[in-house]
């Protein structure tokens, strides 16, 4: 009994191993797949396509979170500054001239079967032995009245990367250094600005506090915690159930930007139960924004995308 018992492991074990290597053989399979192409994803790929390790980059937009910066002071690589966009830029020409393995497509789903992560797009599946994800953070709802309807109506955005209007009057509900941020890349288009912030302490640091307060076009709302949003023809307006004065101000547009929370959605939904144990056994990384949501800066997700693929390349496995 246990001799036939023995037997039957045995051969399920080889047919593990045949189906892992049948999978290994095939076009789809890399070693390491890295899901999110910002400064966390791309640096991974970077530095792995240095070891000369097998990898697959797969993101839905080159650069993440970077295309919405207005100006980056504190990369110590641009001593002038540099724009988002212009950083984007780079990033698309680093990928093109070191020939970076990287698909353009968005991931829907992830599995971990065979021993082998299974990464589900829309135009295809893709295996790998480690995922690292990269994934970023997405941007917090208010969570109002009026609020999904705004954003259905595309009146009301979390984003600024695809506003390119001028001569608007656009209202910033936040007070943090996005918000700040987001108003001084708005005005530069010629719109008009008011940010309004819930109570009376401003998070901003104090070089964009600055900056702002240069700025005639921008004006900062005090204790304005919003109510709800009423969205009439043309006609938003902003209400607050606690403003003395002024109960509601009408705008063009309305960009919410209160904060930011991790976008592990892939992790959550679909690896749940086996996350632990994949994180233990050195399968699965976490890196970038989307582990240090407190700490969203450019260098510290390269650095992680750096670290990452040195400690990959040191195992055994990979080699
Ligand atoms: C307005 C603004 C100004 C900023 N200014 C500065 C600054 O001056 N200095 C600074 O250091 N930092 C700044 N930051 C923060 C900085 O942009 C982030 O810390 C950095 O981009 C994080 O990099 P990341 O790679 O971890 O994540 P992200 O940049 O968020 O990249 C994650 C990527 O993963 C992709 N992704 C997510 N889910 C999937 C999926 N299912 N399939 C495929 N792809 C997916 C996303 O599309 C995105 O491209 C700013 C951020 C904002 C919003």
């Amino acid at each position: 009994m246990m001799v036939k018992e023995k037997n039957r492991e045995n051969m399920k074990n080889r047919e593990n191993m045949k189906n892992r290597e049948n999978m290994k053989n095939r076009e789809n399979y890399h070693s390491i797949i890295i899901i999110g192409a910002g400064p966390a994803g791309i640096s991974t790929a970077l530095q792995l396509q240095r070891e000369g390790t097998s990898y697959l980059l797969i993101g839905e937009e080159i650069g993440g979170c970077v295309k919405n910066a207005f100006l980056i002071e504190n990369l110590i690589t641009f001593p002038q500054g540099i724009s988002g966009k212009k950083l984007c830029e780079i990033f698309t020409e680093i990928i093109q001239n070191y020939r970076l393995n990287f698909k353009q497509l968005r991931v829907n789903r992830i599995d971990f079967l065979q021993n082998l992560f299974q990464i589900e797009t829309r135009y295809g599946k893709f295996q790998s032995s480690y995922l690292v994800l990269a994934t970023g953070s997405q941007p917090k709802k208010l969570d109002v009245a009026g609020e999904s309807e705004g954003f259905k109506q595309q009146k009301l955005y979390y984003e600024i990367k695809n506003i390119n209007s001028t001569q608007k009057r656009i209202a910033i509900i936040g007070s943090g250094d996005v918000a700040f941020d987001y108003a001084l890349n708005l005005v530069q288009k010629g719109n008009e600005v008011i940010i309004l912030v819930r109570s009376s302490k401003i998070r901003a640091i104090s070089r964009l506090q600055n900056l702002v307060g240069e700025k005639n076009n921008i004006k900062i709302q005090l204790n304005f915690p919003i109510s709800n949003i009423s969205l009439k023809n043309e006609q938003i307006r902003i209400f607050s159930s606690s403003a003395k004065h002024l109960p509601y101000f009408e705008v063009d547009l309305i960009i919410v930007a209160i904060g930011r929370i991790p976008n592990s959605f892939l992790i959550e939904k679909y690896l749940k139960t086996q996350k632990n144990e994949l994180f233990q056994s050195r399968r699965l990384f976490l890196i970038g924004d989307l582990v240090h949501p407190q700490y969203r800066q450019i260098s510290l997700s390269m650095g992680d995308g750096i670290k990452t693929a040195m400690e990959l390349c040191k195992s055994e496995l990979i080699k």
